[in-house]
C-alpha cells in the first residue's frame, strides 16, 4: 500500500442524496460511504474502497489521461 489521500465521506452530505453513486475507479456502486479523494489533475475522484484510490494511480488515471487528451481521433479535424 502506498500513501492514500483520501478519507471516507458518509452519504449524508447534501450533494450525495441525488442518486446511488458508482465508483469512479472500478465501477461498483458504492453502498454506504464513499471513499473521497483529490486528484491534482482530475479533482475529486468518488471509490468505493481506500484500494480503489490505489487501482486509480497505478492503472485507471493513465487510461483516464489519454482520453483526455484525444477525446476524439480524427473526426474531421485533421483537415490540412
Ligand atoms: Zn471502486
Amino acid at each position: 500500500m502506498g500513501t492514500l489521500s483520501g478519507a471516507w465521506e458518509d452519504k449524508a452530505q447534501p450533494w450525495h442524496e441525488i442518486h446511488v453513486l458508482n465508483c469512479q475507479v472500478c465501477g461498483r456502486l458504492i453502498p454506504q460511504r464513499t471513499w473521497r479523494f483529490i486528484d491534482p489533475d482530475f479533482g475529486t475522484i468518488l471509490a468505493c474502497t481506500p484500494p480503489c484510490e490505489t487501482l486509480w494511480y497505478h492503472y485507471v488515471r493513465a487510461r483516464q489521461a489519454e482520453m483526455k487528451a484525444s477525446p476524439h481521433d480524427g473526426d474531421g479535424a485533421s483537415d490540412a
